[in-house]
Protein backbone atom coordinates (compact mmCIF):
# COMPACT_ATOMS: atom_id res chain seq x y z
CA UNK A 1 0.00 0.00 0.00
CA UNK A 2 1.82 3.29 -0.63
CA UNK A 3 2.75 6.06 2.27
CA UNK A 4 0.62 8.93 1.94
CA UNK A 5 2.25 10.78 4.37
CA UNK A 6 1.39 8.85 7.57
CA UNK A 7 4.45 10.85 9.41
CA UNK A 8 1.87 13.45 9.76
CA UNK A 9 -0.16 11.33 12.32
CA UNK A 10 2.35 10.79 14.72
CA UNK A 11 3.63 13.07 17.27
CA UNK A 12 6.53 14.69 16.21
CA UNK A 13 8.27 15.97 19.19
CA UNK A 14 8.97 14.06 22.88
CA UNK A 15 5.65 12.21 24.53
CA UNK A 16 4.45 13.81 27.39
CA UNK A 17 6.65 11.07 29.56
CA UNK A 18 9.54 12.85 28.03
CA UNK A 19 10.20 10.27 26.01
CA UNK A 20 10.50 10.27 22.17
CA UNK A 21 7.49 8.54 20.12
CA UNK A 22 8.59 5.11 18.88
CA UNK A 23 7.60 6.08 15.62
CA UNK A 24 4.75 4.16 13.83
CA UNK A 25 3.07 3.54 17.25
CA UNK A 26 0.92 6.24 18.10
CA UNK A 27 -1.00 9.07 16.04
CA UNK A 28 -3.01 12.00 17.03
CA UNK A 29 -6.84 12.27 16.06
CA UNK A 30 -7.00 15.36 14.38
CA UNK A 31 -10.49 16.18 15.78
CA UNK A 32 -9.91 15.72 19.47
CA UNK A 33 -6.13 15.64 19.56
CA UNK A 34 -5.97 12.95 21.67
CA UNK A 35 -2.93 10.19 21.49
CA UNK A 36 -4.06 6.90 20.17
CA UNK A 37 -2.35 3.49 19.49
CA UNK A 38 -1.98 3.05 15.66
CA UNK A 39 -3.21 -0.29 15.68
CA UNK A 40 -6.39 0.71 17.44
CA UNK A 41 -6.60 3.52 15.16
CA UNK A 42 -6.12 1.18 12.01
CA UNK A 43 -8.44 -1.44 13.38
CA UNK A 44 -11.01 1.37 13.94
CA UNK A 45 -11.29 1.85 10.21
CA UNK A 46 -8.96 5.41 10.99
CA UNK A 47 -12.04 6.70 13.12
CA UNK A 48 -11.22 8.13 16.67
CA UNK A 49 -12.93 5.96 19.23
CA UNK A 50 -13.73 9.02 21.46
CA UNK A 51 -14.45 11.79 19.36
CA UNK A 52 -15.70 9.47 16.24
CA UNK A 53 -13.16 12.01 13.71
CA UNK A 54 -13.77 10.01 10.40
CA UNK A 55 -9.77 10.90 9.10
CA UNK A 56 -9.25 11.02 5.52
CA UNK A 57 -8.70 7.86 3.47
CA UNK A 58 -6.25 7.09 0.52
CA UNK A 59 -7.86 5.57 -2.35
CA UNK A 60 -6.66 1.69 -1.81
CA UNK A 61 -7.92 1.84 2.04
CA UNK A 62 -10.88 2.91 1.27
CA UNK A 63 -11.14 -0.31 -1.01
CA UNK A 64 -9.78 -2.32 1.63
CA UNK A 65 -12.21 -1.32 4.00
CA UNK A 66 -15.15 -1.71 1.95
CA UNK A 67 -14.99 -4.68 -0.47
CA UNK A 68 -14.62 -8.20 -0.26
CA UNK A 69 -10.74 -8.68 0.14
CA UNK A 70 -8.44 -8.80 -2.52
CA UNK A 71 -11.82 -8.60 -5.23
CA UNK A 72 -10.67 -5.05 -6.81
CA UNK A 73 -9.49 -5.43 -9.94
CA UNK A 74 -7.86 -1.88 -10.84
CA UNK A 75 -8.34 -0.38 -14.61
CA UNK A 76 -7.36 2.54 -16.39
CA UNK A 77 -4.68 2.95 -14.12
CA UNK A 78 -2.25 4.51 -16.94
CA UNK A 79 -4.23 7.19 -17.97
CA UNK A 80 -2.16 10.50 -17.34
CA UNK A 81 -3.17 14.34 -18.16
CA UNK A 82 -1.60 15.50 -21.10
CA UNK A 83 -1.62 19.01 -19.71
CA UNK A 84 -4.19 20.70 -22.30
CA UNK A 85 -3.68 24.38 -21.57
CA UNK A 86 0.17 24.25 -20.80
CA UNK A 87 -0.94 25.88 -17.38
CA UNK A 88 2.11 27.01 -15.57
CA UNK A 89 3.92 24.83 -12.86
CA UNK A 90 0.88 22.71 -13.73
CA UNK A 91 3.39 19.57 -14.59
CA UNK A 92 6.29 19.63 -11.76
CA UNK A 93 3.05 19.69 -9.19
CA UNK A 94 1.20 16.99 -10.85
CA UNK A 95 4.13 14.91 -11.02
CA UNK A 96 5.11 15.55 -7.59
CA UNK A 97 1.22 14.33 -6.64
CA UNK A 98 2.09 11.52 -8.80
CA UNK A 99 5.29 10.36 -7.43
CA UNK A 100 3.68 11.61 -3.66
CA UNK A 101 0.66 9.05 -4.14
CA UNK A 102 2.00 6.28 -6.36
CA UNK A 103 -1.06 7.42 -8.59
CA UNK A 104 -1.34 8.47 -12.30
CA UNK A 105 -4.59 10.90 -11.23
CA UNK A 106 -6.93 11.94 -8.33
CA UNK A 107 -9.15 8.76 -9.15
CA UNK A 108 -9.00 4.60 -8.86
CA UNK A 109 -11.66 2.77 -10.48
CA UNK A 110 -12.36 -0.67 -11.63
CA UNK A 111 -14.27 -3.79 -10.28
CA UNK A 112 -14.36 -5.36 -7.02
CA UNK A 113 -16.87 -7.51 -5.42
CA UNK A 114 -19.36 -6.77 -2.57
CA UNK A 115 -20.32 -9.53 -0.17
CA UNK A 116 -19.64 -11.19 -3.69
CA UNK A 117 -21.91 -9.15 -5.47
CA UNK A 118 -20.64 -7.54 -8.62
CA UNK A 119 -19.66 -3.77 -8.57
CA UNK A 120 -18.23 -1.09 -10.72
CA UNK A 121 -15.89 1.32 -8.60
CA UNK A 122 -14.41 4.51 -8.42
CA UNK A 123 -12.51 6.18 -5.62
CA UNK A 124 -11.35 9.70 -5.34
CA UNK A 125 -8.49 10.83 -3.23
CA UNK A 126 -7.91 13.72 -1.63
CA UNK A 127 -3.81 13.67 -1.17
CA UNK A 128 -3.61 14.00 -4.80
CA UNK A 129 -4.17 17.49 -5.90
CA UNK A 130 -7.24 17.85 -3.53
CA UNK A 131 -8.86 14.76 -5.47
CA UNK A 132 -9.54 17.47 -8.11
CA UNK A 133 -11.25 16.37 -11.43
CA UNK A 134 -9.40 17.47 -14.45
CA UNK A 135 -9.76 15.50 -17.64
CA UNK A 136 -8.39 12.13 -16.34
CA UNK A 137 -10.82 11.75 -13.26
CA UNK A 138 -13.29 12.96 -15.12
CA UNK A 139 -12.40 9.80 -17.85
CA UNK A 140 -12.14 7.42 -14.73
CA UNK A 141 -15.85 8.40 -13.67
CA UNK A 142 -17.53 7.90 -16.66
CA UNK A 143 -16.00 5.22 -17.32
CA UNK A 144 -16.42 3.63 -14.74
CA UNK A 145 -20.29 4.54 -15.34
CA UNK A 146 -20.92 3.33 -18.64
CA UNK A 147 -18.58 -0.13 -17.19
CA UNK A 148 -21.80 -0.36 -15.06
CA UNK A 149 -24.14 0.12 -17.92
CA UNK A 150 -21.81 -2.54 -20.16
CA UNK A 151 -21.20 -5.54 -17.55
CA UNK A 152 -24.97 -4.75 -16.01
CA UNK A 153 -23.81 -4.44 -12.43
CA UNK A 154 -24.74 -1.46 -9.96
CA UNK A 155 -21.78 1.37 -9.51
CA UNK A 156 -20.15 2.98 -6.37
CA UNK A 157 -18.37 6.35 -6.74
CA UNK A 158 -16.90 7.66 -3.34
CA UNK A 159 -16.32 11.08 -3.69
CA UNK A 160 -13.53 13.14 -2.29
CA UNK A 161 -12.92 16.72 -4.09
CA UNK A 162 -11.98 19.93 -3.80
CA UNK A 163 -13.56 20.73 -7.53
CA UNK A 164 -12.58 20.57 -10.76
CA UNK A 165 -8.91 21.20 -11.46
CA UNK A 166 -8.31 24.80 -12.11
CA UNK A 167 -4.92 23.54 -14.17
CA UNK A 168 -7.14 22.12 -17.03
CA UNK A 169 -9.24 24.96 -16.96
CA UNK A 170 -12.45 24.32 -19.61
CA UNK A 171 -11.35 21.02 -20.50
CA UNK A 172 -12.22 20.27 -16.54
CA UNK A 173 -15.46 22.20 -16.45
CA UNK A 174 -16.25 20.12 -19.52
CA UNK A 175 -16.23 16.49 -17.27
CA UNK A 176 -19.04 18.18 -15.27
CA UNK A 177 -21.43 17.63 -18.82
CA UNK A 178 -19.54 14.48 -19.18
CA UNK A 179 -19.82 12.43 -15.95
CA UNK A 180 -23.32 13.48 -15.93
CA UNK A 181 -24.30 12.52 -19.28
CA UNK A 182 -22.75 9.04 -18.11
CA UNK A 183 -25.15 9.06 -15.23
CA UNK A 184 -28.11 9.46 -17.19
CA UNK A 185 -27.16 6.33 -19.26
CA UNK A 186 -26.86 4.25 -15.96
CA UNK A 187 -30.56 5.57 -15.42
CA UNK A 188 -31.54 5.02 -18.63
CA UNK A 189 -29.87 1.38 -18.91
CA UNK A 190 -31.57 0.57 -15.08
CA UNK A 191 -28.07 0.70 -13.11
CA UNK A 192 -28.06 1.84 -9.75
CA UNK A 193 -25.66 4.10 -9.01
CA UNK A 194 -24.80 5.42 -5.20
CA UNK A 195 -22.46 7.71 -4.37
CA UNK A 196 -20.88 8.60 -1.16
CA UNK A 197 -19.66 11.74 0.13
CA UNK A 198 -16.54 11.95 1.88
CA UNK A 199 -14.55 14.92 3.65
CA UNK A 200 -14.88 17.14 1.35
CA UNK A 201 -17.14 16.50 -1.46
CA UNK A 202 -17.85 20.26 -3.05
CA UNK A 203 -17.60 22.48 -5.79
CA UNK A 204 -17.83 21.00 -9.63
CA UNK A 205 -17.88 17.24 -8.66
CA UNK A 206 -20.59 18.25 -6.22
CA UNK A 207 -22.52 19.39 -9.02
CA UNK A 208 -21.91 17.25 -11.28
CA UNK A 209 -22.10 13.23 -10.69
CA UNK A 210 -21.93 13.07 -7.01
CA UNK A 211 -25.18 14.59 -6.68
CA UNK A 212 -27.36 12.72 -9.18
CA UNK A 213 -26.84 9.45 -7.79
CA UNK A 214 -29.90 7.30 -7.74
CA UNK A 215 -28.76 7.06 -3.34
CA UNK A 216 -26.34 9.82 -2.08
CA UNK A 217 -24.70 8.70 1.18
CA UNK A 218 -22.23 10.61 3.36
CA UNK A 219 -19.75 10.13 6.07
CA UNK A 220 -20.30 11.80 9.59
CA UNK A 221 -19.52 15.38 9.53
CA UNK A 222 -17.94 15.45 5.54
CA UNK A 223 -18.07 19.12 4.14
CA UNK A 224 -20.40 19.25 1.13
CA UNK A 225 -20.80 22.59 -0.53
CA UNK A 226 -20.39 24.09 -3.94
CA UNK A 227 -18.48 26.98 -2.81
CA UNK A 228 -16.54 27.51 0.01
CA UNK A 229 -17.90 28.68 3.33
CA UNK A 230 -16.69 32.67 2.98
CA UNK A 231 -17.80 32.99 0.06
CA UNK A 232 -21.39 31.30 -0.07
CA UNK A 233 -22.22 33.46 3.49
CA UNK A 234 -21.26 36.52 1.38
CA UNK A 235 -23.82 35.01 -1.19
CA UNK A 236 -26.53 34.35 0.94
CA UNK A 237 -29.70 36.75 1.91
CA UNK A 238 -30.56 34.35 4.63
CA UNK A 239 -27.83 33.94 6.99
CA UNK A 240 -26.67 30.40 7.62
CA UNK A 241 -25.99 28.01 10.14
CA UNK A 242 -22.41 27.89 10.91
CA UNK A 243 -22.47 24.19 10.06
CA UNK A 244 -24.42 24.82 6.94
CA UNK A 245 -22.02 22.92 5.04
CA UNK A 246 -21.42 19.65 6.99
CA UNK A 247 -23.20 16.50 5.83
CA UNK A 248 -25.55 16.57 8.89
CA UNK A 249 -27.43 19.96 7.89
CA UNK A 250 -27.57 18.70 4.62
CA UNK A 251 -29.36 15.43 5.36
CA UNK A 252 -31.56 17.74 7.04
CA UNK A 253 -32.25 20.08 4.15
CA UNK A 254 -32.75 16.82 2.00
CA UNK A 255 -30.25 16.49 -0.69
CA UNK A 256 -28.60 13.25 1.82
CA UNK A 257 -30.50 9.94 2.07
CA UNK A 258 -28.16 8.91 5.11
CA UNK A 259 -25.23 9.68 6.88
CA UNK A 260 -23.23 6.35 7.80
CA UNK A 261 -20.42 5.22 9.86
CA UNK A 262 -17.59 3.97 8.38
CA UNK A 263 -17.68 0.78 10.35
CA UNK A 264 -21.36 0.14 8.75
CA UNK A 265 -20.45 1.46 5.18
CA UNK A 266 -19.66 -1.96 3.93
CA UNK A 267 -23.26 -3.08 4.97
CA UNK A 268 -24.87 -0.20 4.52
CA UNK A 269 -23.69 -0.43 0.82
CA UNK A 270 -24.41 -4.33 0.33
CA UNK A 271 -27.50 -4.28 1.21
CA UNK A 272 -28.25 -1.05 -1.19
CA UNK A 273 -26.70 -3.43 -4.12
CA UNK A 274 -28.24 -6.31 -2.88
CA UNK A 275 -31.65 -4.15 -2.91
CA UNK A 276 -31.11 -2.07 -6.12
CA UNK A 277 -29.57 -5.05 -7.97
CA UNK A 278 -31.56 -7.54 -7.74
CA UNK A 279 -33.05 -7.60 -11.55
CA UNK A 280 -29.16 -7.24 -12.62
CA UNK A 281 -28.27 -10.83 -11.38
CA UNK A 282 -30.99 -12.60 -12.44
CA UNK A 283 -29.40 -14.52 -15.02
CA UNK A 284 -26.19 -12.80 -15.94
CA UNK A 285 -23.22 -13.05 -14.41
CA UNK A 286 -21.32 -10.18 -14.42
CA UNK A 287 -17.76 -10.66 -12.98
CA UNK A 288 -15.23 -13.45 -13.23
ZN1 LIG B 1 -10.74 12.28 18.46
Amino acid sequence: MPDFGAAHWYPQGPMRSGKPSPAGRFVQCQGCKKTLFATDFEANFKVCPYCSHHHRLNWSERIAYTFDEDSFQEMDADLVSSDPLAFPDYKPKHDAARSKTGMEDSVACGIARLIDMPVSVAVSDFHFMGGSMGSVAGEKVTRTLERGCDMRCPVIIFCASGGARMQEGLVSLMQMAKTTAAVERCRSHGIPYISVFTDPTMAGVLASYASVADVILAEPKALVGFAGARVSKQAQVVKAPDDFQQAEWVLRSGMLDRIVERRDMRSTLGELVRMLGAHLRQGAAVVA
